[in-house]
């Protein structure tokens, strides 16, 4: 990799920043000044800005538990952004895996990983997402079985033409249901309890695959371990 590149990575220097940097003379490469932006560095350079050592960061893997009023977009807006809660360095290259509702709680992943991002989302690679869903309204008897049918069988959503895939199911109270979906569209879990004539007061992701938030507390983050991102 050029030289002005490793500085945009792994500083907060721009590339034509990082050009001026070398030129002032800050930037070593294996103890050498090196004022040629072009010069190609590899993984065993030891490269220093102001006598700092600096290292690539390589793919990241995070959960976040969402709190209320954040929202899984990487421009700003008026609600605080996912990534503004996690404190890594160049932050802004990571994706939510799978967006959650500024009114939505729970599981968020996020990656600079597109590939592992793309098998976690991908309806081919059934990996399930748990929501806990409280309703308006009490959902039991043969409302509860056709609802489970439906759901099962996919329902066409409001301005859709193809049904929802497979879900489950389950209530836990009368109020509460658990809902296991395998794809993720637009406001998909709202849109199916509308379409059988509910209202989602509260919605919160519990789990996705087999990463639950287990003790993670609301508004806190933590790095996945190596088992946890090769289990997808
Ligand atoms: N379904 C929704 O309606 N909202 C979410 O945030 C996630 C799934």
């Amino acid at each position: 990799m050029r030289l002005d590149r490793f500085l945009s990575e792994t500083t907060e220097l721009t590339r034509s920043l990082a050009k001026k940097a070398m030129h002032r003379g800050e930037v070593s490469v294996d103890g050498e000044v090196i004022k040629n932006p072009a010069t190609q560095v590899g993984e065993a350079s030891r490269v220093t800005w102001n006598g700092e050592p600096l290292a690539l960061v390589g793919l990241r893997y995070v959960m976040l538990h969402k709190p209320m009023g954040v929202e899984c977009t990487a421009r700003r807006t008026l609600y605080p952004r996912a990534i503004d809660l996690i404190e890594l360095p160049k932050v802004e290259r990571l994706q939510p895996v799978g967006r959650l509702d500024v009114d939505t709680t729970g599981l968020v992943l996020l990656t600079d990983d597109g590939q592992w991002s793309h098998r976690v989302t991908s309806p081919k690679h059934r990996c399930g997402k748990v929501y806990r869903v409280t309703l308006a309204e009490p959902l039991e008897g043969d409302a509860l079985a056709r609802a489970i049918e439906a759901f099962a069988e996919g329902v066409v959503l409001e301005g859709e033409e193809t049904p929802t895939r497979p879900a489950e199911l389950a209530m836990r109270e009368p109020t509460v249901a658990e809902l296991t979906l395998y794809e993720g569209k637009y406001h998909q879990v709202k849109r199916m309890f509308a379409a059988i004539g509910n209202h989602v007061v509260a919605l919160h992701r519990e789990s996705i695959g087999p990463l639950a938030l287990g003790e993670l507390p609301e508004g806190e983050w933590r790095e996945l371990t190596a088992d946890e991102i090769a289990a997808f």
